[in-house]
């Protein structure tokens, strides 16, 4: 049994979320979360607010950042949990990724604009409440510029691949990402390994090499896990010997249709992230 209601993946406004650290936290105190985490991309800039709230609604809040890198060239997202956020390495490196994302979106508002679309980077700007732009901003930007429908497809016909606004980023390497996140005291975990586009195969090698560069945990249970998902990466953990963490990534979209605190439980609650950290 889970005997803890954990949840140790959200975003929040200072990233691609919609909510405020605030809004977020308390859903998350709602919701009787025993410990929770926020983890924007590339920032841990919404921490300080949703430590204020959590304390208020007497919330156990785990410091944590979703951070981009790249694997075989394939961008990988690296949690850290438990990271101390006034580390030095570890606000050198998300300075880093967020002048490498300011970059990335002047050269997909370059793109769009190839393809005929006008003033992409004022415009989406005005969907970031924060200097923060994801491609989710560009996402929502196109959608209510009537270009495209949903999320999905706005992600296949513009934001992809060779689409006008692909943009490939050279991330840090995984293995420097561990780093950034152990100097500053934390616990590195693959997240969503299922939802990147390799198979098995390839999972289990970028695992494998995981391990090989101190890394220590998977995410195992997600928002949209099915129980077979779970069991898989579940045995994954036992493989290679890495902890397993849980997480909604919830990011308070209208169409996303899941909750705060609302997870299937994790398989074997020895390897929980939160009896190591
Ligand atoms: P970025 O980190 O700026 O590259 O944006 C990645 C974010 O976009 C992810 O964290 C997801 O929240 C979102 N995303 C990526 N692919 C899709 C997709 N196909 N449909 C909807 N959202 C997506
Ligand atoms: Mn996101
Ligand atoms: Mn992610
Ligand atoms: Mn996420």
């Amino acid at each position: 049994m889970n005997i803890m209601k954990a949840d140790l993946h959200n975003h929040s406004y200072y990233s691609d979320g919609v909510l405020s650290p605030t809004e977020v936290v308390k859903l998350a105190s709602e919701a009787e979360c025993d410990l929770f985490s926020l983890t924007d991309h590339d920032t841990t800039d919404g921490i300080a607010e949703a430590q204020l709230e959590a304390d208020k609604l007497n919330l156990n809040l785990i410091n944590g950042v979703e951070i981009s890198a790249l694997w075989r060239n394939m961008a990988i997202h690296i949690l850290g949990l438990g990271v101390d956020i006034n580390n030095d390495i570890l606000q050198t490196g998300l300075e880093h990724n967020q002048k490498l994302r300011q970059e990335r979106a002047e050269k997909i508002a370059l793109g769009l604009w190839r393809s005929g679309i006008k003033d992409a980077l004022e415009k989406t700007q005005a969907f970031s409440k924060t200097n923060m732009l994801t491609r989710t901003h560009f996402a929502q930007m196109l959608i209510s510029e009537g270009y495209c429908k949903d999320m999905k497809t706005v992600f296949r016909r513009y934001l992809t691949g060779k689409k006008p606004g692909g943009v490939g980023v050279q991330w840090e390497g995984y293995d420097d990402v561990v780093k950034w996140i152990h100097a500053a005291g934390g616990k590195a975990l693959i997240a969503h390994p299922l939802r990147y586009r390799m198979t098995h195969t390839k999972i289990k090698k970028m695992l494998i090499e995981f391990k090989y560069a101190f890394g220590d945990g998977l995410e195992v249970v997600t928002g949209t896990s099915t129980q077979d998902e779970i069991n898989l990466s579940s045995q994954w953990t036992k493989d290679y010997n890495l902890l397993a963490s849980c997480g909604s990534d919830f990011h308070g979209w209208p169409n996303q249709r899941l909750r705060i605190g609302n997870l299937k439980d994790l398989p074997d609650t020895d390897k929980a992230i939160w009896r190591h950290l």
